[in-house]
């Protein structure tokens, strides 16, 4: 059997600059490969797998809700490679652990651990529970030495850990931070708010 590889960071941790020197290891060996993503992540345009680093590749599968994995051609593909994988559901994770089992193929898994909120992700629930190998590729908080394990999400400048993913009309911005660094910008954004209130 093949295995199925977990690798999640938070922002900013390299994990797609890691998925895209993977990707470029096993072209020149001349191996074939499939990079795979949601279809949920609009950032950079729907099929550019792109780092921040600036390097980016096509995927050549989007994953929407009708996709059957199981029923994508895999003839001489050596690796499976999956971005963004947080946003993929467990039904698909499901998908992906039977295809290491029926094709014996390698599979490995890129994303966020957990959203703003400090909840997993269905995707990398679905991971950690089914991979072989989870691994974490390590950040230091934007706000102190520590290595981040959270993503603060930051609305018109102000951290916010509550309301919808997607909100119009605002700027937005996530950063890694440590847990105390977390507790701190939220505490003080509640203290704003209070504030502002009264
Ligand atoms: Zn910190």
């Amino acid at each position: 059997m093949a295995k199925l590889y977990f690798r999640y960071g938070t922002v900013g941790s390299a994990k797609t600059l890691n998925l895209l020197a993977v990707a470029h290891n096993y072209r020149q060996q001349g191996k074939k490969i499939l990079l795979l993503k949601p279809d949920l992540d609009i950032r950079f345009g729907k099929e550019n797998i792109r780092s921040r680093a600036g390097l980016e590749m096509v995927a050549d599968i989007l994953i929407t809700m009708d996709t059957d994995l199981l029923e994508v051609d895999f003839t001489d593909i050596s690796c499976i490679l999956v971005d963004e994988v947080q946003f993929v559901s467990a039904h698909h994770i499901d998908q992906l652990r039977e295809i290491t089992l029926s094709r014996q193929i390698p599979i490995i898994c890129y994303g966020l651990r957990t959203d703003f909120k400090t909840k997993l992700f269905e995707g990398s629930r679905r991971l950690m529970e089914l991979a072989d190998s989870i691994e974490e590729v390590k950040a230091t908080c934007h706000f102190c030495n520590r290595k981040s394990i959270l993503n603060l999400r930051h609305v018109d400048g102000v951290a916010c850990f509550d309301g919808p993913v997607v909100q119009l009309g605002t700027e937005e911005r996530y950063y890694p931070t440590c847990y105390s660094c977390y507790a701190d910008q939220i505490e003080k954004s509640k203290q704003k708010a209070f504030a502002g209130v009264s």
